[in-house]
């Protein structure tokens, strides 16, 4: 187990979010409503303002008004309240709109979703309805996905593109009926996504655009097979990227077989730890881990300071969770989320945490 204490201010509990479940566990699937053609409101003189901006100093400034957005898109990013671009974004962005295959080594929080997504709506531009989805959104995890549609419905909202999820679980009728919508981008887990081709025969030929998102973790649950196979079916003129927070071996040498003369993106600042965090090493007997831990939440951590504990498996998050209730309010009060947590428990437990009325998650 290992603990991120906060040494500064408080910092947003990013960890929950994203610590998902497998696919397997439950399903979401789902076509975004039709854009709205309403917010032609407060953010479109602002964003009349960027794209004049835009026009006078094209280069100067690297925000997203330097990277000769159309309008739909630069909207959506100003709705988002994104104004100066991540250094992952940074780099990336320009590349993907130049129309490179790229590799980025980003971690969640980087800002690495609207990396890829800028780049995908500048490409697709506006929603087609011919045959085919142009763009995929390969994920590690349904609840990833989930949420990278999320982003694509905000970030997306001005370009009219239709989103549709493909994830294990839901009824194949379903995904099957959601792939007859022509959707403009698909977001998928590679697993079911496979199953869905076969089934219905999906050649694939007009995707475009694909994004590896987290491919590590792709390769840790062992889509290898499935993302080979993918890989087979989409055309070869195509732009790749891949979202990776690690490199190791086996992606490298995926990369080489499946992205053409990709360039790597890799932020050097993006292997260091915050500077809010404390990072240290602390060795114990195996049998006097849940001890050691007491001690750090009832000694070490200070009182006002929550502490975030990963574990292995979800029964270790019990077995924590059982044991920091009974220390009560010497800990101040633990929660507890895994993947196959029921959805609603899993919200109002990471609710919980959030609104800092469990001190330990
Ligand atoms: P991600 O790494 O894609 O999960 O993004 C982490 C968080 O950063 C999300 O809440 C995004 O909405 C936010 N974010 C991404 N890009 C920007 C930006 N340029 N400015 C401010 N927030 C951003």
């Amino acid at each position: 187990m290992n603990i991120m204490k906060p040494k500064g201010k408080k910092k947003k509990p990013a960890a929950p979010k994203k610590k998902v479940a497998p696919e397997q566990d439950s399903e979401v699937t789902s076509i975004n409503p039709p854009m709205p053609e309403d917010d032609a409101d407060e953010d479109s003189s602002a964003v009349r303002q960027m794209l004049s901006k835009q026009n006078k100093k094209k280069k100067k400034s690297g925000g997203f008004q330097s990277m000769g957005l159309d309008a739909s898109v630069l909207r959506g990013v100003l709705k988002c309240g994104y104004r100066v671009p991540t250094p992952i974004q940074r780099k990336a962005i320009p590349l993907a709109l130049e129309g490179r295959d790229v590799v980025a080594m980003a971690r969640t929080g980087s800002g690495k979703t609207a990396a890829f997504l800028v780049p995908l709506f500048q490409r697709l531009k506006a929603r087609s309805a011919r045959a085919g989805a142009r763009a995929l959104v390969l994920s590690p995890t349904k609840e990833l996905a989930v949420q990278t549609r999320k982003f694509c419905l905000q970030l997306g909202r001005f370009t009219g593109l239709r989103t549709a999820c493909v994830l294990g679980g839901e009824s194949m009728e379903r995904q099957f009926a959601l792939m007859h919508e022509n959707p403009d981008i698909v977001i998928a887990t590679p697993g079911r996504f496979v199953h869905v081709c076969v089934e219905m025969g999906l050649k694939l030929d007009s995707v475009e655009y694909v994004v590896f998102d987290e491919a590590d973790r792709l390769f840790e649950m062992g889509f290898g097979e499935q993302l080979r196979e993918i890989l087979g079916r989409l055309p070869g003129a195509r732009q790749t990227l891949l979202f990776s927070a690690t490199l190791p071996k086996l992606l490298v040498e995926f990369a080489r077989a499946g992205l053409s003369d990709p360039t790597l993106v890799r932020l050097d600042v993006e292997t260091k730890i915050p500077e809010t965090l404390r990072l240290a090493f602390l060795r114990c007997r195996p049998e006097a881990r849940p001890h050691a831990l007491l001690h750090l939440l009832e000694r070490v951590v200070p009182r006002d300071q929550q502490a975030v504990v990963f574990c292995a498996t979800r029964h270790h998050v019990e077995y924590l969770q059982s044991l920091l209730q009974g220390a009560g309010e010497a800990v101040g009060g633990s929660t507890y989320i895994y993947s196959h947590l029921d959805p609603a428990a899993r919200k109002i437990n990471a609710a919980k945490f959030a609104a800092k009325k469990s001190r330990v998650i």
